[in-house]
């Protein structure tokens, strides 16, 4: 990720809605790609802050009313999607929502805000990548959306015991990725890291992984069966509920970490494709923060063992100094010869997202 630069001089960060130190507001200009300072403009409008740009633009809906965005859109360009023709057109993150958390629910507001700053920062790897992706208006293939919601809750507010259908599974099924909302709260994600034995658990890595699925479905079955199954295994075999059933019972084979990147990515080919894709995405935002940051290597646009090699030099250094602060490490993995050519896969698959093999 870039830092970006204000009128005033300050800097600005990617999830900024306004300058700290002029107390201008900010956003996300679609036209020049930067967070900008918005300055005034038509009624109801704006104008980009970078003096190369000047583009008119307008709020998200989300951002002038919900204040869980910070993207602006050009004026006169409306995505096809904004569902509702008289409300304020939708950004090109915000389209994608299918399903957001219900308002009335005290705290719901903030829970939604932390999944859409999630989301930003994964969409804006896709676009560096130039990873395709659309929605049903667009007519693309496979049109991806995003549902956020929470288990039902009964009126005196206890957690019950739930059926089926009043549980939602964080999950990718069909282009509709879907996040349960108890994932953006710190102290249960943190229970459920430590439970499950995980590295990490963050949102974003949550969307990761699901994104992970939403792309071997789009760029595998029928283009690469055969390369993705030489590396990954055959999904069929075992079929995937009962390789669920069997993680869940047995847990990770014992030598797990010389093939696989992480204990979950045993369970089946699809979440080891999923895993190593997260791991991927992760790599190459580490890598382009460095770049941006004057701290070297290839970014996120090099050759693959050149960025590997860089980025277990830098996670050696990044996990010394979470060390020295006694946090986690920021970079867990061991990235075996199997491991790496797993994630090189992805690489090759992202590079050439159309060729296939
Ligand atoms: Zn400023
Ligand atoms: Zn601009
Ligand atoms: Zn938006
Ligand atoms: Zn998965």
């Amino acid at each position: 990720m870039r830092t970006f630069r204000c009128v005033c001089g300050n800097t600005l960060f990617f999830e900024n809605s306004q300058c700290v130190v002029c107390g201008r507001e900010a956003g996300w200009c679609p036209t020049c790609r930067n967070i900008v300072a918005l300055l005034p403009g038509e009624p109801g409008g704006h104008v980009c802050g970078n003096p190369g740009c000047r583009a008119a633009l307008q709020k998200c809906h989300n951002y002038a009313v919900e204040q869980v965005c910070n993207r602006c859109l050009t004026i006169g360009f409306a995505p096809s999607a904004s569902a509702d023709a008289a409300s304020q057109p939708l950004c090109d993150c915000c389209r994608f929502n299918d399903t957001v958390p219900d308002l009335s629910v005290p705290g719901h507001r903030q829970r939604w805000y932390q999944l859409e700053v999630a989301k930003r920062r994964m969409i804006y790897m896709l676009d560096e990548l130039e990873l395709p992706y659309g929605t049903e208006a667009d007519r693309f293939p496979l049109p991806l959306s995003f549902d956020f919601k929470a288990d039902a809750i009964p009126q005196d507010g206890v957690w019950r015991t739930m059926g089926n259908q009043e549980r939602v599974y964080t999950g990718h099924a069909n282009g509709k990725i879907t996040i349960n909302l108890r994932e953006t709260c710190d102290v249960e994600r943190e229970k459920l890291r430590v439970d499950l034995q995980e590295a990490h658990r963050t949102l974003i890595g949550h969307f990761r992984h699901e994104i992970g699925h939403y792309y071997w479905q789009l760029l595998v079955p029928g283009q690469c069966d055969q390369s993705f199954q030489a590396m990954f295994g055959d999904p069929e075999n075992p079929l995937y509920a009962e390789a669920l059933e069997r993680y869940y019972r047995d847990g990770p084979p014992p030598n797990w970490r010389g093939a696989y990147i992480s204990a979950y990515a045993t369970m089946h080919p699809w979440e080891d494709f999923a895993e190593t894709f997260a791991a991927y995405l992760d790599m190459v935002s580490v890598l382009d923060t460095a770049y941006h940051s004057n701290l070297g290597g290839p970014g996120a646009h090099g050759e693959f063992q050149a960025m590997l090699d860089y980025y277990c030099h830098l996670g050696v250094v990044l996990n010394e100094l979470n060390r020295s602060m006694g946090l986690i490490d920021l970079v867990p993995e061991i990235f075996t010869d199997q491991v790496a050519a797993k994630m090189q896969f992805v690489h090759q698959l992202v590079r050439q997202p159309s060729a296939g093999a």
